[in-house]
């Protein structure tokens, strides 16, 4: 079975990871991986990963194009790879425009698509903007729903998508988290100094870049004016988020800014961490695996399995607010101990193997067999 893993920015990379590794390792399957280049470098740093030595790249991406040319490129590009590679499958994971264009371009070329991380929504149409509308639109256009939660498949059979088509595995994230941190070759970014509170932070979301980010930059210099923590702040490489975190978080004692960090040492700096600061979906998900309490620097989010453990807690995005939330957890130690202790609802890292099984049943042993 010829199964082509579309992908574009490093989250996709990481959750797409372990089922290109399965793949790789499956009789049944040929994995080929073709990358839109959404976000170039960060997702070059994730490629090994994969495992996977067959790659085809896209060049379509231009500084500053407009969403809707990108996405007409992105279309154009991997219908012209569909063409050529006569997938059985393509695979798309999550929201991006790279996922939605993987998954009309395979439409438009009668491939089936599969969707692993669906069914995630805020119910908010343009928030965020423009991944909850992607969503929905693969939501129409997959054949296979991998839903990591029980409440994301509800969202999609809710929707009128077949529960036959929709499958709650957990999500891929856990499973890769689980693998590298068993090999155990990433290192912590963490100066370890003696009594400091870790402080993790990554902040990259559309929707808080501009004036929103620069009052998170406030609010995270007062907070290293406690003294007793440490910060550290792997930097997107986003202009936009550059330009809002760098000038309030330059040049302070306590915190740390550096560049993205690769997949195995950001695994091992948030194993190491005490407390999380983050507007990321992914690593919303990967902290409670770990037990590290997560403030989610947004005001929604499409993933309130966390919260409602009481593992995350969404903290906004006001100065004042997200810096008394952190000062009340680092202060109490009961409430940090009923946020570590509190659980991770996204799987049990085998999300990955149930999909992959599950491609196999419909594809049956043989390999030109079509989806039933
Ligand atoms: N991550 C990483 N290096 C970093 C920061 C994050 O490898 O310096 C990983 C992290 O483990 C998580 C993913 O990137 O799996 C999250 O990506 P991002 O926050 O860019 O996107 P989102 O999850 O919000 O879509």
């Amino acid at each position: 079975v010829r199964a082509m893993l579309v992908l574009g920015t490093r989250p996709e990379a990481i959750k797409l990871a372990p089922v290109a590794r399965a793949m790789t390792a499956s009789e049944l399957f040929e994995p080929v991986v073709v990358t839109t280049g959404q976000h170039r470098e960060m997702l070059h740093q994730m490629l090994d990963l994969l495992q996977v030595p067959e790659r085809t790249a896209l060049d379509v991406m231009r500084e500053r194009q407009e969403l809707s040319t990108l996405t007409a490129r992105l279309v154009d590009g991997l219908g012209e790879v569909i063409r050529a590679r006569r997938p059985d499958v393509v695979l798309v994971q999550g929201d991006t425009t790279t996922a939605l264009t993987g998954a009309l371009a395979a439409f438009y070329e009668h491939v089936p698509v599969a969707h692993v991380e669906a069914g995630l929504r805020t119910g908010v149409l343009d928030n965020p903007f423009p991944e909850e509308l992607n969503r929905r639109l693969i939501g129409r256009v997959a054949r296979w729903h991998f839903a990591p939660t029980p409440r994301a498949a509800a969202h999609l059979v809710a929707e009128g998508i077949p529960a036959s088509e929709v499958f709650t595995t957990g999500n891929t994230v856990i499973d890769n988290l689980l693998w590298v941190l068993e090999k155990g070759t990433g290192r912590s970014h963490f100066t370890g100094a003696d009594g400091l509170r870790r402080v993790l932070l990554t902040l990259h979301r559309r929707e808080n870049q501009g004036d929103t980010m620069r009052g998170m930059g406030r609010a995270i210099r007062r907070l290293a004016d406690r003294g007793d923590v440490e910060i550290l702040l792997p930097l997107h490489k986003s202009p936009a988020v550059r330009d809002a975190l760098l000038p309030e978080l330059t040049g302070h004692p306590r915190v740390r800014v550096v560049e993205p960090l690769g997949y195995l040492d950001f695994s091992a700096t948030l194993a190491a961490c005490d407390l999380v600061l983050t507007d990321s979906g992914g690593v919303q998900e990967e902290a409670p695996a770990l037990g590290k309490p997560a403030l989610v620097l947004r005001t929604t989010t499409e993933r309130p399995e966390a919260v409602e453990a009481g593992a995350a807690r969404l903290v906004g995005t006001v100065p004042e607010v997200i810096l008394a939330a952190v000062e009340r957890l680092l202060d109490s130690p009961a409430d940090y101990e009923r946020m570590a202790t509190a659980g991770n609802p996204f799987g049990d890292g085998h999300a990955t193997d149930h999909i992959v099984a599950q491609l196999a049943e419909d594809f049956g042993a043989d390999a030109d067999a079509a989806p039933v």
